[in-house]
């Protein structure tokens, strides 16, 4: 549905006027909006205060609180799947995470490898997906972040099934702005999981046509990720 229109006539018509006929000709443009799509990234800011299921804001909320209640429980049911089929997952998490916690965080990891480095892997504060309260971490029961091919081969063929897509999938960093974190786990609910599955739509990014990538070199040129959403249905 959120196809390309690749009509001649269309290819022919000013820029802006492709632009607006596709966004017209999506029946999707409504339900692009849904609250699950929120993107947050190196573009898209969330506020300092954002907090909507009221996590602690000094740690990183590992059992669960501050994730929408819906994430919760999809996440549980997909850690119980996980289990069976062998994978040694944690019921803990690494869950919401204010932008407080996510600024002690950063700054731990400037400190000990330099801001160029702590921007691949871990968000400047109000950048980071763990404020949605619709992301965690996966953990290992060995406390580890876990990294695994056959893992992410599985969350990859079933997470959808959960309402789950891997935030960073490997090899698409110039649209997320990650390298690839398997265990970096996003709830966007069934239908839109299960859409990007069965159209091999690799990011969230992709779906909703929000730009991505690295930061802006002027903060200024930020997009606060609520008002983009909003923009979407339009
Ligand atoms: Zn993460």
């Amino acid at each position: 549905m959120i196809k390309k229109d690749n009509t001649s006539s269309k290819v022919n018509a000013p820029r802006q006027e492709v632009k607006k006929r596709k966004i017209k000709n999506s029946s999707k443009k409504n339900e692009l909006n849904s609250p699950l799509l929120l993107v947050v990234n190196k573009k898209h800011p969330l506020p300092s205060d954002y907090n909507p299921y009221h996590g602690d804001v000094s740690g990183n909320n590992s059992n669960g609180t501050g994730l929408k209640p819906e994430v919760n429980e999809a996440k549980k049911k997909m850690i119980t799947a996980m289990r069976q089929k062998g994978f040694p997952i944690s019921d803990n998490v690494s869950g919401y995470r204010s932008y407080e916690y996510q600024k002690s965080l950063y700054d731990n990891y400037v400190q000990e490898s330099g801001q160029q480095q702590a921007d691949t892997f871990s968000a400047r504060p109000g950048y980071s997906d763990h404020q949605t309260s619709l992301a965690f971490d996966l953990l290992g029961t060995n406390g580890q972040l876990p990294t695994d091919d056959n893992m992410y081969s599985w969350l990859q063929n079933n997470a959808y099934k959960y309402g789950f897509i891997i935030r960073f999938p490997r090899g698409e960093t110039k649209s997320t702005g990650y390298i690839g974190e398997e265990w970096h786990i996003r709830y966007i609910g069934v239908k839109f999981a299960t859409e990007m599955h069965d159209k091999k739509i690799t990011t969230l990014e992709k779906l909703t046509h929000i730009s991505g990538g690295d930061y802006n070199s002027n903060k200024n040129d930020d997009i606060q990720a609520l008002s983009e959403q909003k923009k979407i249905s339009n």
